[in-house]
């Protein structure tokens, strides 16, 4: 299980606490044990996550791994409401240059993750050109998976908002930009 840098609370009103105890304390602890359980005796069993993912043949141990490292980068790309920084250095750089704005960035990701038909992520990736993409994928998919270095992402499976939003996923992805700690993004690049 990752830590979180904040306390169950620590990012509400955007995320309560119900939904981060829910959210991270059963739904991705039930992936990890999934994932150890699966991974003995196999050819996984002492693998990094990351090789797991872009390995894995899709099944059981692609779709938990999956879900442990998208978690992962998920829990630990916020902050508490108001702390983030903007992107700073090489990220702002390249955000203006392939996307126009920070602002450019932010509505088509939320088009993304809000078009999304069923389960899954919105991702923001560097593509193996160097490129920042932003992409979609269906349930455990991760941008990994195709050469991308993952960056930021958007959990649009229904058990990331109906505690707080129900059935409002659009009100619910335009809220995250308040947590997003840009810091921790651009350390992933
Ligand atoms: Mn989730």
């Amino acid at each position: 299980m990752p830590k979180l840098g904040y306390p169950a609370n620590g990012l509400e009103p955007i995320i309560s606490a119900e939904t981060i105890e829910f959210h991270y304390g059963k739904h991705l602890q039930t992936y990890v044990t999934n994932l150890a359980n699966l991974i003995k005796g196999t050819e996984f069993e002492n693998r990094e996550v990351e090789e797991i993912v872009a390995a894995a043949p899709d099944g059981g141990i692609f779709n938990n791994a999956g879900q442990v490292l998208n978690h992962t980068l998920y829990f630990t790309q916020f902050t508490t409401p108001g702390q983030g920084s903007l992107p700073q250095g090489r990220l702002a750089e390249l955000i203006v240059r392939d996307f126009g704005s920070l602002d450019q960035l932010k509505r088509q990701m939320e088009e993304a993750a809000i078009g999304l038909f069923g389960s899954g992520w919105a991702w923001l990736s560097l593509s193996p050109e160097g490129r920042l993409l932003i992409t979609r994928e269906n349930n455990a998919g991760n941008p990994l998976r195709k050469g991308s270095k993952p960056l930021l992402c958007i959990d649009v499976w229904e058990h990331a908002y109906y505690i707080d939003y129900r059935n409002r996923r659009a009100d619910h992805v335009k809220q995250l930009w308040e947590i997003i700690d840009w810091q921790a993004v651009a350390d992933r690049l």
